[in-house]
């Protein structure tokens, strides 16, 4: 059970941020941070709640310019639940003195619970113990139950209740300067003497949303008489519930709330479905106890056992509460794809962007179904790629690198640099890479779950699509011939031009070319793979033809992928002329030199001037790529390449890498988990703890890091328990670290249920359930036919 917990056992009002994080509640539909409920935002403070989906866009005047932003918005905060002996302080843990405090995450059944004992000016004595929910079993609910106890006193004591709709976007200070407003009243008002609502809406994309609370107060089963005044204001409303409690005497304060927005399906209106839940919902328990069912069944599929050193197991299991909590199944029939920061903060503005790449691996083996609808996500933002190709002279669809409402490019066209204060031109929008993600996730789902339905309609379409963008993208180049992709940025984000140079984006990023010959061998595939009569709708819909086909093969084949020097991939044209970076005087200079870019722009520098990479870029190729497979595509390609080749560039850009992206340690984890299995472990215990401890040291208040997190997982699964989902079988390799001594999982094959378990001499599969009777498993180098309900062991130290 201690593995389900996360414990705090004092207050500590320099970390409550970092907490409230790492304690949001969410339920795929609408996520609240861990923020305590008695006070609204402060120094300390930040109650922030987000609906999936939930944008709205603003303008503000930077330097003379308008820019605009489409913002992840922060809804009415519905946590204000306060309380004060009549006449006395409101509970303000700043104000009042803190005798005892406990708070605990419990990941198991979703809820946060907190413990205080608190002691006011004159003296009086109160132990307040809380539990909160966001229910996952009814996406709309979500409760807050105080068990409160005078333990010195008695007489009158008041209870405030409210739903604030005064919030603002403040949770990231480097977007301070930028418009913060997002919502306007509608309407606030008492629906009885125990229940209010309110109701705002999005200024510019007009969602509305409707939150009633209802607050009643128990001792034990019986409802306590109250008397209650409530005053309001349009985006703000209160009721204060006086009554009168005696020394020692437990009271339970309940305060369930309904959230309904005009997004909602099956709804009449936001405010009348809000009234009539907490109408209609029974006391928290009763919601509890739906939402602890909802979780036990998340859980039965989604739990990793790992066993090793450490806190391995609760990190873990940290990583996979807050990826459930965002991508739920609850967020089936939901228009959203998966923030990057997750439902916990307002960082990169609850954009989608190519972090979908780390999560989906979790998620089709669990989940596929969500996977499924995320897909979708970029199936119905097809036409805005449609025209961003078009706006940019190319065919097909141009997916943008950060998404949101309405798939355009939502990336900032300058950012602040915090360090310095400059407002900088932001040329990331140029990783065009993010297209081949897309493409790459859909692949990667259907080989997971053979669904052939979705990759005809669906999946080709998008494909295909990629395809079009790329083959019209790429120029050919008559003195190499060879084809090539110029004026983009990889993966690594450090270099977006070239030195002193006023053109944005580089030419021949490596990765970029490679996963894009990837994308046309793969598109040629799935043509053969869907019905002919799909086939024919596409060729004419996307205006495919033989020619189209032709290029597609020969630029698959003649792709130009930059070398430095035999076997050294080159990040992109050029960097091999870039100057090496002076790392170690930087290192000795700065605490931290992860944020090169920030301290190199603040001396008047610039990373596009040194071989010095955020992250993973080159290197990404062998984490999305078996051996074999990279052996295969570079073949293609015209070019040798083998595990000594992955090796020397491993070891090059090891070097010139400052993991400015969390993604970065994952990445690095993953590929030397074969060739130096102690650097990869310490990559691997620095991912695990790099949300917990916020080791970029300030980042993770500002939302988790939903790709690093999801990183850690596919580690465990498909790199240390060897887990690969192949065409003819899956195939199961394990390769456990010595630090780990055993896994344990479940996991969905199409339409199969496998039950793994391996230690460091033993691997366990049983068949525990599935569409057909059998399965064929892979295991080393052998496939195996499962029957329904077989159980076999394998023997791993014979075969190593
Ligand atoms: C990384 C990107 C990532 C984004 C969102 C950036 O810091 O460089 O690769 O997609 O964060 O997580």
């Amino acid at each position: 059970m201690e593995a389900f917990k996360i414990k705090y056992n004092d207050w500590n009002p320099d970390e409550q941020k970092l907490r409230e994080a790492l304690c949001t509640l969410a339920n795929g539909y609408i996520g609240t941070r861990g923020a305590a409920e008695e006070v609204g935002r402060n120094k300390y403070n930040y109650p922030g709640t987000y609906l999936a989906g939930g944008y709205n866009r603003a303008k503000t005047e930077i330097s003379g310019k308008t820019i605009e932003n489409e913002d992840f918005v922060n809804f009415p905060n519905w946590l204000p639940l306060s309380f004060r002996p009549a006449g006395g302080q409101w509970l303000d843990l700043v104000k009042y003195q803190i005798i005892d405090y406990e708070q605990s995450l419990n990941m198991k059944t979703g809820i946060l619970e907190r413990m205080c004992l608190v002691k006011d000016t004159k003296g009086r004595q109160t132990k307040i113990k809380s539990r909160r929910l966001v229910s996952m079993m009814d996406k709309h609910l979500a409760g807050i139950q105080w068990s409160i106890t005078p333990q010195n006193w008695s007489g009158d004591i008041e209870i405030r209740t409210a739903l604030d709709g005064t919030v603002i976007n403040d949770n990231v200070e480097r977007y301070s300067d930028l418009e913060s407003h997002h919502l306007e009243p509608l309407y606030s008002r008492e629906i009885n003497k125990n229940s209010i609502l309110l109701k705002v809406q999005t200024r510019q994309s007009k969602i509305a949303m409707s939150q009633a609370a209802r607050t009643q107060i128990f001792y034990g089963k019986n409802l306590v008489e109250t008397t209650s005044k409530t005053s309001q204001k349009d985006s703000y409303i209160e009721q204060i519930l006086s009554f009168t409690v005696k020394e020692g005497v437990t009271y339970d304060v309940e305060k369930i709330v309904a959230i309904y927005t005009s997004r909602d399906r099956s709804i009449s209106e936001p405010s009348l479905e809000a009234s009539k839940d907490i109408k209609r919902s029974g006391r928290f328990s009763t919601i509890l106890s739906r939402h602890k069912k909802a979780f036990q069944h998340l859980w039965n599929r989604a739990d990793i056992g790992v066993i090793g050193c450490g806190e391995v197991q609760k990190l873990a299991r940290l990583h996979i509460f807050h990826i459930i909590q965002t991508a739920s199944l609850n967020t089936i029939g939901v228009d959203t794809g998966v923030p990057a920061r997750g439902l916990h903060g307002e960082a990169y503005r609850g954009h989608i962007f190519w972090d979908e790449l780390y999560i989906f691996p979790f998620l089709n083996l669990r989940f596929p179904e969500i996977t499924r609808n995320l897909l979708l996500y970029r199936y119905y933002r097809l036409d805005e790629a449609r025209y961003a190709a078009k706006q940019g002279g190319y065919k097909g669809a141009m997916f943008p690198w950060q998404s949101g409402s309405n798939g355009k490019e939502e990336s900032q066209t300058i950012h602040l640099n915090p360090k310095s204060g400059n407002w900088i031109q932001d040329n990331t929008y140029l990783q065009k890479h993010v297209n081949s993600a897309i493409a790459y996730n859909i692949w990667q789902y259907f080989l997971a779950t053979n669904d052939r339905q979705f990759l005809s309609f669906y999946g080709a379409e998008i494909f295909l699509s990629i395809a079009l963008f790329w083959a019209s993208k790429a120029t050919y180049n008559k003195k190499y011939d060879r084809y090539e992709i110029n004026g983009v940025v990889g993966p690594d984000e450090y270099h977006t031009s070239y030195p002193d140079s006023e053109e944005r984006g580089l030419n021949n990023n490596a990765y970029t070319n490679v996963m894009a010959a990837w994308v046309f061998q793969k598109a040629i595939e799935i043509l053969e793979l869907i019905e002919n009569s799909r086939k024919r709708e596409l060729y004419r819909e996307l205006k495919i033809d033989d020619k189209q086909l032709e290029l597609w093969k020969e630029i698959s084949t003649k792709m130009y992928v930059p070398f430095i020097e035999d076997g050294i991939i080159n990040q992109f044209e050029g960097y091999e002329n870039l100057e090496e970076f002076p790392w170690e005087e930087y290192k000795e200079k700065y605490d931290n030199i992860q944020r090169l870019d920030r301290i190199l722009e603040n001396e008047g520098d610039s990373p596009n001037n040194y071989k010095a990479s955020k992250q993973t870029d080159v290197l990404m190729l062998f984490y999305l790529f078996s051996q074999e497979e990279i052996k295969n595509l570079f073949e293609k390609l015209g070019h040798r390449f083998g595990e000594e080749e992955i090796i020397n560039n491993i070891n090059y850009y090891k070097k010139r890498t400052s993991h400015g992206s969390t993604l970065s340690r994952f990445v690095f984890s993953w590929i030397l988990s074969k060739y130096d299995k102690e650097d990869s472990w310490v990559n691997f215990e620095t991912l695990l703890i790099s949300d917990f401890e916020d080791i970029q040291g300030g980042t993770t208040p500002e939302g988790v890091h939903l790709g690093a997190m999801a990183g850690s997982l596919d580690l465990i699964q498909r790199n240390f328990a060897g887990l690969e989902v192949g065409e003819d079988a899956l195939w199961i390799n394990p390769k456990l670290p010595p630090n780990l001594s055993k896994i344990t999982m479940r996991i969905k094959y199409r339409q199969h249920w496998i039950l793994i378990a391996l230690n460091q001499e033993k691997l366990t599969i049983s068949f525990e359930e599935g569409w057909s009777n059998k399965v064929n498993i892979g295991v080393i180098n052998k496939i195996y036919e499962f029957k329904h309900g077989e159980v076999r062991e394998f023997s791993l130290t014979e075969i190593s």
